[in-house]
């Protein structure tokens, strides 16, 4: 069993208004908002503990959360969702306490989970939507894009995330096409059940999931997503200028 409360109180430590969305079997799930009142940044979706079983996503966000973001401020502005299931992140579980894995059901009705992360989407259409994940099988990282336009960053997001470790050289198998070395295009099968396909028919041109291997040490997996997520913001203020 996982200690949700320490999540809590980190939380707590920061300078940044909380909020809580709901509650879903007596655990909190949380959003910060951060924004610097300048100007009108593009949003961004941060999220992380989709899958209760895959701590490195949780983790990541809250060192996102407790670095100084005040330069990517003046740029953008963050909702972070930093554990969607919490149940599943202190039963070290997939899925809900209901036996469902939240991401395969943006389409369902029903699932708490799903309901509260909606509420906080039917605001927003966001820049960017980054997902961090783990993968139980596999020995390096890769990530899944999707981008309305197409235009894809996710070779340099490869790139600049090999300083951290090596690519999966296996094929996730999950009908995602290869786009490059580590990099899979979000799958037009995977329809709107996951997370990042929802948000990229409804609420963001581009969605990144951050894949990493469950064999690297914690550290270094929250360190990989949180490369990827850099790379991909200095990236689109880079092209935007
Ligand atoms: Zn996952």
């Amino acid at each position: 069993m996982r200690n949700y409360a320490e999540i809590t109180k980190r939380l707590e430590h920061l300078e940044v208004p909380i909020e809580i969305l709901g509650t879903v079997h007596n655990y909190p799930i949380h959003q910060i908002h951060l924004s610097s009142s300048a100007d009108t940044p593009r949003p961004i979706l941060v999220t992380g503990g989709v899958h209760g079983d895959e701590p490195a996503g949780v983790e990541a966000v809250l060192q996102f959360l407790e670095r100084d973001n005040t330069t990517l401020l003046k740029m953008f502005s963050f909702i972070v969702i930093p554990c969607i299931n919490p149940y599943g992140y202190v039963h070290n579980t997939r899925e809900t306490v209901n036996g469902v894995d939240i991401n395969r059901a943006f389409e369902a009705e029903d699932v708490a989970e799903v309901i509260i992360v909606k509420k906080v989407l039917a605001q927003t259409q966001f820049s960017l939507a980054i997902d961090f994940h783990e993968d139980y099988d596999a020995t390096g990282f890769y990530l899944y894009e999707g981008k309305r336009d197409e235009k894809y960053i996710g070779p340099d997001l490869a790139t600049a995330a090999k300083t951290i470790g090596p690519i999966d050289p296996e094929d996730p198998g999950e009908d995602a096409p290869n786009l490059a070395e580590g990099v899979y295009k979000v799958a037009d099968s995977w329809g709107t059940e996951g997370l990042a396909p929802y948000l990229l028919h409804f609420h963001s041109e581009h969605v990144i999931i951050s894949e990493t291997p469950t064999v690297w040490q914690l550290e270094q997996r929250a360190a990989l997503h949180l490369m990827v997520l850099d790379t991909a913001l200095s990236t689109l203020s880079e092209k935007e200028l």
